[in-house]
């Protein structure tokens, strides 16, 4: 979306990238930077997801079928919100409820059964032509490696006190990250503008 000024990725895994796709899920009004399907790629293809050649495509994809373009994007958004849920829950009680893990679960299977395992030189790599479901898919596939090879127990939510909530892998050697980002929750700068934006959707009501 031309108007969003895009947020530096801080989350160092594409799931967590695209969980933080919204950002300050404790307001009425959420910020979320995809408004469209063609949002959802460029999203993803910034986050290492996608090659170059793989967003062209999918956003070709999309401009030929728009009504299929946004089903796909309610459908990834969903599962967005159960990968944050599933790591949110888990990073700051331990605990995920069932429901987010049988959500990511749903679209894990569904990118494996439409995936292929094909050669790429002297290795084998796990694929998939394109489809309007590819980003779904990597999410899904994302957040399983994540939450089952790890390290889960360095995904972190940002100890902003007012509402961030971004997640992110924390790689510092002593695991002792605090915040998805020095230059703004460090420096409280996103939570001023967080609540400068809760104050203009109360006057807004
Ligand atoms: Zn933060």
């Amino acid at each position: 979306m031309a108007q969003d000024v895009l947020p530096e990725l801080v989350g160092g895994v594409l799931c967590l990238d695209v969980a933080n796709s919204v950002d300050g899920r404790v307001l009425d009004d959420p910020l979320d930077y995809l408004h469209t399907y063609a949002d959802l790629v460029d999203w993803v293809r910034r986050a290492g997801g996608l090659s170059a050649a793989q967003a062209v495509e999918l956003h070709a994809l999309a401009e030929a079928d728009p009504e299929a373009a946004d089903g796909e994007l309610v459908r990834t958004r969903a599962l967005r919100e159960s990968v944050f849920g599933l790591f949110y829950g888990r990073a700051t009680q331990g605990v995920a409820a069932a429901g987010l893990l049988a959500a990511v679960q749903e679209s894990y299977v569904d990118a494996l059964a439409h995936g292929r395992l094909v050669a790429d030189g002297p290795d084998l790599r796990w694929t998939w032509e394109p489809d309007l479901r590819l980003a779904r898919w990597l999410l899904a596939r994302s957040a399983v490696d994540l939450a089952t090879t790890g390290p889960s127990g360095r995904v972190k939510a940002c100890a902003s006190q007012d509402g961030c909530q971004y997640l992110f892998l924390d790689t510092s050697k002593n695991g002792s990250r605090r915040w998805c980002s020095m230059t703004d929750c460090g420096n409280q700068a996103k939570s001023q503008r967080l609540t400068a934006r809760r104050r203009a959707s109360r006057a807004a009501d």
